[in-house]
């Protein structure tokens, strides 16, 4: 049978240039700064991003926790949205093991209210923690991938300015971002002290996230991932990956969204499942199974015993993912499956 992992876009597998880079990569310990080839991925992520430096990470949950510690000082309190990755998903390492304290703010879609968000941050009072950081998370996972707006961006900097707070991106699929904007990577960047993506997703490597910011930042970074045992040392032949991921993996990106679209559309002409196609920016379809009489763990049993691969999201929703190891010719054969569960 024909199975079809529509789970995340984290399962891709390298490509057939990765397979073969990874074979040729100069190699070097990148603990003591000597791999050619992260070394060459570090300056190609920052140059990308228009930033100082970068730091390859072996996880985004990594470069996530250590933004977080660079940013702030234990006991400090940092400002995010209540369905963030970092908020959710990430084990409470903010509050473990950077010490800071999180303030969740509601977002529509993912979306924080600058206004919210100013009020939020706190004035000096003995009583008070400090602020210290605030987080944004583009495209935003929970929300279904969706884009945040550039306006917004635009209004959080402000803030952040005018209190002169460092604002991070949880960029785990950023270039799904500027891919949907139809922008350079490089005008979302702008908005952020520090900016982490996942090569590991849409990008297709089997490995590692960046970590991209200015120079005494990167540096404070490098550090911190030592402590935290992220300190790899023939990492290049993940790196050279990396370094394809960026080059090659991005226009991929663009047709992900396209598969997306039309498993939407197609999912909505099949009674029982509907997608606001209004809510679907990029590769992650929150499918509505509320007019079904079933639950979303069953459903999802159902459709795995048929061959596709879904998670369950809530009792009302299934969550799919198009990535590049699903075709389009999968995509319409998926949906011929769920027509007849
Ligand atoms: C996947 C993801 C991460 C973490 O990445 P890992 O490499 O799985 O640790 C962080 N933030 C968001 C929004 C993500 O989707």
């Amino acid at each position: 049978m024909k199975v079809m992992d529509l789970r995340s876009d984290t399962v891709t597998t390298p490509t057939k240039d990765m397979y073969q880079e990874m074979q040729v990569a100069p190699l070097g310990d990148d603990v003591y700064g000597d791999d050619p080839s992260v070394n060459k991925l570090e300056a190609l992520a920052a140059q990308n991003l228009n930033k100082e430096k970068a730091l390859f990470v072996p996880t985004g949950t990594m470069g996530n926790l250590i933004a977080v510690m660079a940013h702030t000082r234990p006991g400090d309190e940092i400002i995010l949205e209540r369905n963030s990755h970092i908020f959710l998903y990430e084990a409470a390492g903010a509050s473990r093991i950077a010490g800071v304290q999180p303030l969740a703010i509601k977002g529509i879609d993912g979306v924080m209210d600058p206004k919210e968000v100013e009020e939020s941050i706190r004035e000096e009072n003995i009583h008070f923690p400090t602020t210290g950081l605030i987080c944004v998370e583009n495209t935003h996972n929970m929300a279904g991938g969706m884009v945040q707006p550039m306006e917004n961006l635009q209004e959080l900097r402000a803030i952040a300015d005018q209190y002169k707070l460092p604002m991070h991106l949880d960029g785990a699929r950023v270039f799904n971002a500027a891919v949907a904007l139809d922008c350079d990577i490089k005008e979302i960047a702008a908005h952020f002290d520090s900016i982490m993506f996942c090569l590991s997703k849409g990008l297709s490597a089997p490995v590692g996230s960046m970590l991209v910011g200015e120079e005494g930042f990167i540096e404070r970074a490098r550090k911190l991932r030592k402590m935290l045992g992220g300190g790899m040392r023939q990492a290049g032949i993940l790196a050279s990956c990396g370094i394809l991921s960026i080059e090659q993996m991005t226009v991929q990106l663009s047709v992900d969204h396209q598969n997306a679209q039309i498993l939407s559309k197609g999912l909505n002409k099949i009674s029982g499942f509907s997608v606001n196609l209004d809510k679907m920016h990029t590769n992650i379809i929150n499918v509505s199974i509320k007019d079904r009489n079933i639950s979303s763990e069953k459903l999802v049993m159902e459709m795995k015993a048929k061959g596709i691969l879904a998670n369950a999201r809530g009792k009302d929703y299934i969550r799919l993912v198009t990535h590049k190891d699903v075709t389009l010719e999968d995509i319409h054969y998926a949906l011929k499956i769920m027509e007849s569960i």
